[in-house]
């Protein structure tokens, strides 16, 4: 069975504020929102921005701590390529791409599908590119207490790309690393990592 917004129990009182919300928008934007077309907009623009948004309701540390293992491994772990969409805290539309993550434990590893979980939960609200690398960082340090983290964001910000500011297809990338990848050799090694298979 196909999955669809439309199963998920929304919270009614929020959902029917935003339509009210967006209803008004459709009508400010010069468009008659009573037309056909447009009936169901404000709705299914209302859920799709609960849904767009739905990483303010979740505790990111909770999910590395609910697959947290005492291991000796102490090589990088790598998890790179983790598909990405968030929307931009300016102008609220999207920006996208990949995230790639290094971690060297301490004693400590996660779930792969954890660290791609925290970059899910972190792009689900609205964000800076700058800020949700910082903060996926953070979250891994901060859990895991690894000798070190590093996070590549690499995205496409609609913001820019429609309104013509930058030149199509340009991409944004920001870095932001702890501990033992304060060495170039270790930051290199992964960024070659990452960089393979292209
Ligand atoms: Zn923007």
């Amino acid at each position: 069975m196909m999955m669809t917004t439309d199963m998920i129990n929304w919270p009614e009182e929020k959902v029917q504020k935003l339509m009210g919300h967006y209803k008004e928008i459709l009508s400010l934007l010069g468009e008659d929102p009573e037309r056909e077309g447009l009936l169901k907009t404000p709705e299914r623009v209302a859920k799709a921005m609960l849904t767009l948004t739905r990483g303010y309701d979740m505790d990111p540390k909770a999910v590395l701590n609910s697959a947290k293992f005492q291991e000796e491994y102490s090589q990088m772990v790598i998890v790179k390529d983790i598909d990405f969409f968030s929307l931009c805290e300016h102008h609220m539309l999207p920006f996208y791409g990949k995230a790639h993550v290094a971690y060297i434990p301490n004693g400590y590893i996660t779930g792969l599908s954890k660290i791609a979980r925290v970059v899910d939960i972190f792009s689900h609200r609205l964000q800076v590119q700058e800020r949700m690398t910082l903060q996926i960082k953070e979250c891994i340090q901060e859990t895991l207490n690894p000798l070190g983290v590093m996070v590549v964001v690499e995205a496409k910000h609609m913001c820019m790309q429609m309104r013509g500011v930058e030149k199509q297809n340009s991409i944004t990338t920001t870095s932001d690393f702890t501990g033992a990848f304060n060495q170039a050799k270790t930051r290199e090694e992964f960024m070659n990592l990452i960089r393979n298979n292209r």
